[in-house]
C-alpha cells in the first residue's frame, strides 16, 4: 500500500483542501476483541442513520442540531450501547451524517445534472469503520500497540504493518480509524503533515484523454496501456462470482465463497490503487499544467460490464491522485467539460459539425485542417488554460465541495460481498 493515502478535510470555517497522510496497520487481536470493534463500528452508523432521519423528519437542521441530536440519543435508555462509543467518536459520526446531507444539499445547489445523492441509510456491509478523534485511544510507548478505552472495552491490539509512526509525534494524529475489511481489521492514523514538494517549471501541459482501449493518451500522443492486472483480475473475479451464484444460500460453502470474491476484489483494488498513485506522481512531476475530462462518477452509467466498471473506478481514483499530488506539487489539475471539444474549432472557435465517422477536422470558415483529435485536443487545452486564468488561487475551493469532512479514504473498496471474513 502507498503511505500517502490522501484525506481531504475541511480547516475551521475555511473551505480548503489539506493532503493528510494516513498510515494504515492491522489490527492483531482476539476474536472476541474483534467482536467488541464490530459493535463499536455497528453503533457508529447507528448513530449515522439515527441523524439521517431525525433530518428527514425534520428535528436536525444543522449541523449544531446533529451533535445535539448524538447528546439526545446517548442520554436515551433505549440504546445504552450509544453511551458506550466514545464521546468524540459519536460526534464524529454526527459529522458523516451531515457530510452526507451537506453534499445533497451542495448538488442540489450546483444543478448537477442526474442523482443528487440523497442520503441513505446505511446497510450492514463487511467494509464497513468506526472513527475516534483524539481520545477514546492510546498508542503505546514504542507505538507498536493500539488500546482502545471506551466502554465497548476493545483492549489492547498489536499494530502490525511497515509504516514507522516513530516519525510523527502523538498531538499530529488527528484521528484514528477502525477499518473492517474482508482480510480483517485495520487502524487507520490520520496525520496533520502537509506535504510540500519543490518542482521546477518544465513549460510543459497536457491533457489526458480517458479511453477503453489505453488507459490515457496524452496530448503529446504518449499512450498508456491498461496494466495486466485489470484483465488478469477480471478473469478471477468472474470465476469466483460464479462459483458464489452456484452455492446454496446460507450454506458454509457460500460465506467462504463470498469471503473469497471480497478478498479477490480488495487485492485488486490494492494493486490498482498502487499503481494509480505510481502513475499519477510521473505525469504531475513532468508537467506544469495537466488538464482532463470532467467525468465524475456522479454522471458514469451504472453498468454491468466488468471491465468497464473497473476501468471507471480506475479513472475515478487516478483523478484523485492527480490532484493530490497537483497540491502537493504546485501544478494546476483542471477538469474540463469536454462537450463539444470535437466540434468546435480550434483556430477561429466556430462550429463545424461532423458525425463520429470523420477523422480529420476541415474548417470552412478558416480552411484550419488537423486530426479530429488533435482539434479536441487543442481545444480541450486551450479551455484549460481559460479557466486557470479566471479561477487562479481558488482551485481549491472550487473542488472542495466533492470531498467533504471525514471522508472514507476507500470509498471505490471492495463491494458486492459481505459477511464472514478470514482474520489475521
Ligand atoms: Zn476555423
Amino acid at each position: 500500500m502507498n503511505d500517502d493515502a490522501r484525506v481531504w478535510y475541511n480547516k475551521g470555517s475555511v473551505r480548503v483542501k489539506i493532503p493528510m497522510i494516513v498510515y494504515e496497520m492491522k489490527l492483531r487481536g482476539t476474536k472476541d476483541q474483534y467482536r467488541r470493534l464490530d459493535e463499536a463500528i455497528r453503533t457508529g452508523r447507528f448513530i449515522r442513520n439515527s441523524i439521517i432521519r431525525a433530518w428527514i423528519d425534520g428535528e436536525v437542521k444543522s449541523r449544531n442540531e446533529a451533535y445535539q441530536y448524538c447528546k439526545i440519543l446517548a442520554d436515551n435508555p433505549e440504546f445504552p450501547w450509544v453511551k458506550q462509543l466514545n464521546s468524540q467518536a459519536r460526534q464524529a459520526h454526527a459529522e458523516r451524517a451531515w457530510a452526507a446531507i451537506e453534499r445533497f444539499f451542495s448538488n442540489c445547489k450546483a444543478k448537477v445534472p442526474g442523482k443528487k445523492g440523497y442520503p441513505k441509510f446505511k446497510k450492514y456491509q463487511v467494509r464497513a469503520s468506526v472513527e475516534y478523534k483524539i481520545t477514546g485511544w492510546k498508542l503505546s510507548e514504542d507505538r507498536k500497540y493500539l488500546t482502545f478505552s471506551d466502554n465497548f472495552k476493545a483492549g489492547t491490539f498489536r499494530l502490525w504493518g511497515s509504516r514507522n509512526l516513530h516519525y510523527y509525534q502523538v498531538k499530529q494524529i488527528k484521528r484514528t480509524r477502525v477499518v473492517r475489511r474482508h482480510d480483517g481489521y485495520y487502524a487507520q492514523f490520520v496525520i496533520d503533515h502537509s506535504r510540500k514538494e519543490n518542482k521546477e517549471l518544465c513549460n510543459k501541459q497536457t491533457w489526458l484523454d480517458v479511453g477503453l482501449n489505453y488507459f490515457y493518451t496524452d496530448s503529446y500522443g504518449n499512450k498508456v496501456d491498461n496494466p495486466r492486472f485489470f484483465r488478469q483480475s477480471e478473469r478471477r473475479i468472474k470465476k469466483l462470482q460464479r462459483r458464489l451464484s452456484l452455492t446454496k444460500k446460507g450454506s458454509t460453502n457460500r460465506s467462504k465463497a463470498r469471503n473469497r470474491l471480497g478478498r479477490a476484489h480488495l487485492k485488486v483494488s490494492r494493486k490498482r490503487n498502487d499503481w494509480l498513485c505510481k502513475l499519477a506522481q510521473r505525469v504531475i512531476q513532468s508537467n506544469d499544467l495537466v488538464a482532463i475530462e470532467n467525468l465524475t462518477v456522479r454522471n458514469m452509467v451504472k453498468n454491468h460490464c466488468l471491465a468497464k466498471s473497473i476501468n471507471d473506478a480506475a479513472w475515478y481514483r487516478f483523478r484523485e491522485w492527480l490532484e493530490y499530488f497537483g497540491v502537493i506539487y504546485g501544478v494546476k489539475v483542471i477538469a474540463v467539460d469536454p462537450r463539444y471539444t470535437s466540434q468546435n474549432c480550434s483556430n477561429c472557435g466556430k462550429k463545424v459539425t461532423k458525425t463520429l465517422s470523420t477523422r480529420t477536422h476541415n474548417c470552412p470558415h478558416c480552411g484550419y485542417i488537423a486530426g479530429r483529435d488533435e482539434n479536441a485536443a487543442i481545444n480541450i487545452l486551450s479551455r484549460a488554460l481559460e479557466k486557470s486564468k479566471t479561477t487562479l488561487g481558488h482551485r481549491e475551493s472550487n473542488a472542495s465541495e466533492e470531498n467533504p469532512l471525514c471522508s472514507v479514504v476507500e470509498t471505490l473498496q471492495s463491494k458486492g460481498t459481505r459477511r464472514k471474513r478470514k482474520l489475521s
